[in-house]
């Protein structure tokens, strides 16, 4: 059902009111039925009986409010990739305010990015920067086949000279795409990642070496993604029990992120890690160009998997919230504190029989999914469900 529109009590005010959601909002430990005020395209207020105040109100009672959504993980860098998909074009009905691109460009491509991707968006964009010169330009390009194509220097100089978009450094650990480069590669990431005082963020699956000695290499803040992949060298052990030294080495800070893909989640693997008490710090899609259709879909579908998985639903919008707005420096995103601009999204749970399917083929029918019915950009509805 769509959401009630109540007619504007007074011409060309400014102010939104979203009236009796339950507010989900782990930045301010908020989970509660209460009103959300927005004025000026920041958020004014959150608090219950908020005064209409002439405000144009929207009565989201029976909805969840959350934060806008920060997606960590997708490529978006379309015209220079084969991979990459329009910002636009997936973010706005899906909640998502912010999107990071996970290494699909790197210095090379800094300006490309930039002007073709960031500068036409009106969704939030940020990125790491792949500490291969080559990018992702396709899935399975082998962009570290040679250490030839690692710059440290000039990786550093890119992200230096661009922080108001790129937030980190993106390495691809497969052994299909790395050679016989060892662990190298990972070493060279870490020292540029280092050098411009960001987090790396580490592609495993198929890895030449176990999880834990990718994580000894790694500091408190940088992430690994598809972490909860159905390949070799997973978090989990013969017995499906989660590595000691992937505890351990999350116990230092670094940031277990999902990842999804085309063929990095796998249903099995998250099941048994859960049921240990193992959820991931971030949740996001890595959404490309061929996964879009399926099994990926969006991040509400991913976080729907994760919700019918166990996770909390709270825990989930801090992983698709504050967590990944943290994890890229960005506090300032991922929260309704009054003062933050007013990235908001509105869900409904429904309740019904929906199917969902993993990156290993594996489908699975679940009573619950979270479905976008508006977002808000900067106090500006992007997308409202008819
Ligand atoms: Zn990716």
């Amino acid at each position: 059902m769509a959401i009630q529109y109540m007619p504007t009590l007074v011409e060309n005010h400014p102010g939104l009111l979203l009236r009796g959601g339950t507010v989900v909002d782990p930045s301010q430990a908020l989970n509660r039925i209460c009103d959300v005020a927005i004025r000026d395209g920041s958020i004014s207020a959150v608090g219950d009986g908020l005064p209409d105040d002439g405000c144009r109100v929207f009565d989201v009672s029976g909805r969840y409010v959350f934060p806008g959504l920060v997606d960590l993980h997708a490529h978006i860098c379309w015209g220079f990739t084969d991979i990459g998909l329009v910002p636009d074009d997936i973010c706005p009905s899906t909640g998502v305010t912010a999107i990071v691109d996970a290494g699909s460009s790197s210095w090379p491509s800094q300006d490309a990015f930039r002007r073709i991707v960031a500068e036409p968006s009106r969704t939030r964009v940020f990125g790491f920067s792949n500490i291969s010169s080559v990018g992702i330009p396709t899935a399975g390009t082998p962009e570290l086949a040679s250490l030839r194509f690692v710059d440290v220097d000039r990786s550093v100089a890119a992200v230096a000279g661009n922080r108001d978009l790129m937030t980190g450094i993106k390495i691809r650990m497969g052994r299909h795409l790395i050679g016989d480069n060892g662990i190298e590669p990972m070493r060279l990431a870490v020292e540029a990642a280092d050098q411009a005082n960001v987090p790396v963020m580490v592609h495993v699956g198929n890895t030449p070496c176990p999880l834990a000695g990718i994580m000894d290499l790694l500091r408190p803040g940088d992430i690994i993604t598809h972490a909860y992949h159905g390949h070799p060298h997973g978090i989990l052990d013969d017995h499906r029990a989660v590595w000691e030294d992937v505890i351990e080495g999350r116990s230092r800070g670094i940031l277990m992120d999902v990842g999804h893909g085309a063929g990095s989640f796998s249903f099995d693997v998250a099941r048994s890690a859960f049921e240990q008490g193992f959820f991931p710090d971030a949740i996001s899609t890595d959404l490309y160009t061929v996964n879009v259709n399926g099994p990926v879909f969006d991040l509400p579908t991913t976080m729907s998997k994760m919700l019918n998985l166990g996770m909390p639903l709270e825990d989930i919008v801090e992983s698709t919230t504050s967590i990944p707005a943290a994890a890229i420096g960005r506090n300032e995103l991922g929260t309704l504190r009054p003062g933050a601009a007013a990235d908001v999204a509105v869900f409904e749970l429904e309740e019904g029989d929906f199917e969902f399917s993993d990156s290993h083929g594996n489908r699975r029918r679940w009573p619950r999914r979270l479905t976008c019915e508006m977002t808000l950009l900067d106090g500006e509805i992007v997308y409202e469900r008819r």
